[in-house]
Parts: structure tokens; C-alpha cells; sequence
């Protein structure tokens, strides 16, 4: 049962953070609610006062600016990420992941913000945006600071948010040319979680087809988004083949820590990881020639 709060609909950021810095601890902060209301209502967060930030529409963008890249306001719905023509011809990784998040229902009210700071290790965006290098913006009262994504969750549902810092903006830097990337997830029920989720960013020389960077980034493999760099170490500099990126999947089933739940044991779930970051990888490979 929910117990009784008393609510707030800032219109401004401004507004908000004066909002969080007066109430601390006792408050909680509230998007799309599409995971914090299921929280509320199984009693495992209970706070005094609720502030809805999801009428702050200074919030609520998609930017593409050039050289300094794609800027999405925290308060975007995962169902305009998916909609908007900027992604679909930019980073289509983005839009074929929000695709695949949750039912059209929760994809209208779950905003990226949400879903980055509820922290689930299982959640879609994060490996995603560790794949292509994206950072975050956050706000409080004292003022701004910036932090990579793979730096923002610490442990299962935790974040570096510090008291009175809201997250604002997801930056995501020019893709360099020649790059691919790709994710998928498996999961036993379509618009569910990830079972294990995988994003694979490949980017090449020009002229040889070497493999300049890369990045793997897994999903429910660990209490939080992880990179696997020493897969990542197996095809920096080399051609990549077949036989390089099953020895990558291999060496990232070594890197996850992941657990037995209901959906899949241990074993199952570094199985998912070797399999998936060679296929997701293949794919990324793929588009990188084609890019
Ligand atoms: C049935 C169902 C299926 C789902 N399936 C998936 C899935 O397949 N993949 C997936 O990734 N997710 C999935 N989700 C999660 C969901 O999609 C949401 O995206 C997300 O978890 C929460 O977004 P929200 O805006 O609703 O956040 P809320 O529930 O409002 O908030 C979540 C947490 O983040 C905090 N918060 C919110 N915004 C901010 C901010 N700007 N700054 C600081 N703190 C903030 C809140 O205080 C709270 O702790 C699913 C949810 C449901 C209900």
C-alpha cells in the first residue's frame, strides 16, 4: 500500500532542485513513475514528499548539434527516442533499442532519465550509451557536472547522484567514421528485461579495415552495466574474423558477474554473454564496413 506523501509539480528546474535541496532525504523524485510506483507500491520506498519533475519541459529535447553531437533531455519518453527521425537516421542503435523496451505503454510515460537513474542492471539504455562513449549531465543547486555513463551506477538501483542533484541531459559524441554499433538483448518475454544484453560499438581505419576501437558493453551480466575490456583488448588493432570474436564472447563470459535468479543461473547467463557478444559483434562489424 502507498502511504501518504505530500506531492509537487515543479515547472522549472530551478524550481525542482530548490524542491530536493529543501527536502533531502525525505523526498523522492518522480518521472514517468514507471518503476518507482511499482517500488511505492510494494512499500520498499516510502517518501514524505513526491516531486513530479515530468511538467519541466526544459527537460524534454532531442538536440543534434554537430560536432558536439546528440544532447537528449532526461525527461525524453523512451517512445519519442524511438520515434524520432534523428536516431533512426543518426544511431539507429538507439532507436531499435527503445523498440524492444517494455510494452508502447511504459515506452509513453518511462523516460531515459528514469530509466538510467533507477539503476536497474538489467535495463536497455545504459549499455547502449556505454557503447557509444555518452556522458551525463547532472544539476543541483551548487551547479552542473558531467560523468561517463559507465561511471554513474555503483551497485544494484545505486547511482552517483549526489543529495539535491537531479540528471538532466545524456550527451552522446560525434560517431567517429567507419563505426558500427549494434545491441540486442535475450529475454524469455518479449517488451521484458533482459536476460543478458549486449552493445558493441566497432570502429575501423579507413583503409585497411583494422579495428581502431571498440567497446563492449554488457547488460544484467553484473550488479551494474559493465564494459568487458579485456574482450575489447582481443580485436583493438587486429582484423577482426570470426575466430577473434569468439575468443572475445569467451573472454567477456570470464569478465560478467552475474547471478541466479528466475530467469536464468549463473552458468546460463555467461553462456548468453559468449554467444551474444560475438553475434551483437559480428553485427556492429558489419555496419562499420558499411558506415
Ligand atoms: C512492465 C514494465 C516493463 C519494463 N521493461 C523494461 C525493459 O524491457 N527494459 C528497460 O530498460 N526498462 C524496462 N522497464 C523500466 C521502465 O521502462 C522505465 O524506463 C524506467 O525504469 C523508469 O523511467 P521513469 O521515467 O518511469 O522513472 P521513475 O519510475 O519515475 O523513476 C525511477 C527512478 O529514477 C529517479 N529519477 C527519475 N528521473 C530522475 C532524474 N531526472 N534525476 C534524478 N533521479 C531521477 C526516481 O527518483 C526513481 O528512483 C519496464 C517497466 C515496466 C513497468
Amino acid at each position: 500500500m502507498i502511504t501518504d506523501f505530500e506531492y509537487f509539480a515543479p515547472k522549472t528546474l530551478k524550481e525542482a532542485l530548490t524542491l530536493l535541496d529543501k527536502y533531502g532525504d525525505e523526498c523522492k523524485v518522480i518521472a514517468g513513475g514507471q518503476s518507482l510506483l511499482i517500488l511505492m507500491r510494494q512499500g520498499l520506498v516510502a517518501p514524505q514528499y513526491l516531486i513530479d519533475i515530468k511538467g519541466i519541459s526544459e527537460l524534454s529535447y532531442i538536440k543534434s548539434e554537430g560536432k558536439q553531437g546528440l544532447r537528449i533531455g532526461a525527461l525524453t519518453t523512451h517512445r519519442t527516442i524511438e520515434k524520432s527521425p534523428v536516431f533512426r537516421d543518426k544511431l539507429g542503435v538507439l532507436t531499435e533499442m527503445e523498440n524492444r523496451l517494455a510494452s508502447i505503454q511504459t515506452r509513453n510515460w518511462g523516460t531515459i532519465g528514469g530509466n538510467i537513474c533507477h539503476a536497474d542492471p538489467a535495463g536497455d539504455p545504459a549499455p547502449v550509451l556505454m557503447a557509444l562513449n555518452a556522458t551525463l549531465r547532472m544539476a543541483s543547486l551548487k551547479g552542473d557536472r558531467t560523468m561517463a555513463v559507465e561511471d554513474f551506477s555503483l551497485d544494484y538501483f545505486e547511482t552517483a547522484l549526489e543529495p539535491g542533484e537531479l540528471l538532466t541531459e545524456i550527451v552522446i559524441p560525434p560517431v567517429p567514421p567507419h563505426t558500427g554499433t549494434a545491441y540486442t538483448k535475450f529475454n524469455v518475454i518479449e517488451s521484458d528485461l533482459a536476460t543478458v544484453g549486449v552493445a558493441v560499438s566497432i570502429t575501423l581505419d579507413s583503409g585497411d579495415g583494422i579495428c581502431q576501437d571498440v567497446r563492449i558493453a554488457l547488460g544484467a551480466s553484473a550488479p551494474t552495466p559493465i564494459r568487458a575490456k579485456q574482450a575489447e583488448a582481443v580485436l583493438r588493432g587486429k582484423k577482426i574474423t570470426d575466430v577473434l570474436l569468439k575468443e572475445a564472447g569467451e573472454i567477456a563470459s570470464t569478465e560478467a558477474e552475474p547471478i541466479s535468479d528466475i530467469y536464468a543461473s549463473e552458468e546460463y547467463r555467461r553462456e548468453l554473454v559468449e554467444v551474444l557478444v560475438k553475434r551483437v559483434g559480428k553485427e556492429a562489424l558489419a555496419r562499420a564496413k558499411q558506415a
